[in-house]
């Protein structure tokens, strides 16, 4: 419950955030006050951070220098992660709607110092590099000094224990 909760306002929060600062930075600050105008405005900037946020990879850097210059190496689905499950993770085969989700691990190849960086990007039903991502951690070493970090989200869920259906 709490971990859904967590995710639908990662989901909506920084888009929430910025549809409601442009038209509350223009009525606070320049007196604009038609609420339709301001209605429209919010919808805007939603819809416009929508679009854009997804697309900014802010996770996506070298873990050795920080640089955003990467290079696709390799990478592969990780394991399902079954909606219903058993102890094991493996799949509850009572379950007739039974679904799956899972990871994508992903290596990238930095053309600044030659480190390789690795990512798991979040769970998706049709898996993926281009998925956010919810870890960076170093592969291989670079060619410089060490100025990037490795990076785990706090948002990402461990998928341990069974899960029945109608159980919360
Ligand atoms: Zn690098």
């Amino acid at each position: 419950m709490i971990k859904a909760l967590f995710a639908i306002l990662k989901h909506y929060a920084a888009k929430l955030f910025i549809g409601l600062l442009i038209p509350y930075v223009l009525s606070a600050h320049y007196g604009l006050e038609d609420p339709y105008i301001l209605l429209a405005i919010f919808i805007f900037s939603y819809l416009a951070s929508s679009l854009i946020l997804p697309k900014l990879h802010l996770r996506k850097s070298c873990a050795w220098c920080g640089s955003r210059k990467l290079s696709y190496q390799e990478g592969r689905e990780g394991m399902a992660i079954w909606k219903y499950r058993n102890a094991d993770g493996s799949r509850d085969k009572r379950v007739k709607d039974n679904s799956s989700t899972a990871n994508f691990l992903s290596k990238w190849l930095c053309k600044d110092c030659d480190a390789v960086t690795k990512f798991v990007h979040s769970p998706h039903r049709r898996p993926s590099k281009r998925r956010s991502i919810i870890i960076r951690s170093l592969d291989s070493e670079g060619n410089t000094d060490r100025t990037g970090t490795d990076w785990e989200s706090m948002f990402n869920y461990t998928y341990e224990g069974a899960k029945r259906k109608g159980r919360a």
